[in-house]
């Protein structure tokens, strides 16, 4: 793995083909590498129901255990949508928080995804993969 470039500066925040805005990068990556890490506060499970609940916040990571990460004052990652044909994964940092790093080899002007990872996502999913796969009926 090659950590060395910091890729924060190629990240840019445009309209996406599969949701409202999303986060596409401006320069090739490479598999494995760094992205950006995921900013936000750093709440507990409790916090996090409330969140969701009374503010329907969808922008908050879990970062194990009894520990999130809401998003929604990040001025990028919490653009980054949900493909099931994800190009991203969410993995720990070295501070105890989560980052993005490239799942597979990124393309200059691809937009950054990542699989969201719970049920209701899949039911009614927007996504290239899915919207091309369906069967016509
Ligand atoms: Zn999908």
């Amino acid at each position: 793995m090659n950590n060395s470039k910091d890729y924060t500066k190629y990240i840019v925040v445009k309209k996406s083909g599969i949701h409202g805005k999303g986060i596409f990068v401006s320069t090739d990556i490479l598999k494995g590498n760094k992205i950006l890490d995921i900013e936000g506060d750093v709440i507990n499970g409790d916090e996090c129901e409330r969140r969701e609940e009374e503010n329907n916040n969808v922008y908050i990571f879990w970062n194990g255990d009894d520990c999130y990460i809401d998003t929604s004052m990040s001025a990028r990652i919490k653009y980054i949508n949900h493909d099931c044909n994800f190009n991203c994964d969410v993995v720990e940092n070295d501070n105890d928080g989560l980052m993005i790093i490239a799942y597979r080899n990124i393309k200059k002007g691809e937009e950054l995804t990542i699989d969201y990872g719970y049920e209701d996502i899949y039911e009614d999913c927007g996504c290239d993969s899915c919207t091309q796969d369906e069967d016509p009926e």
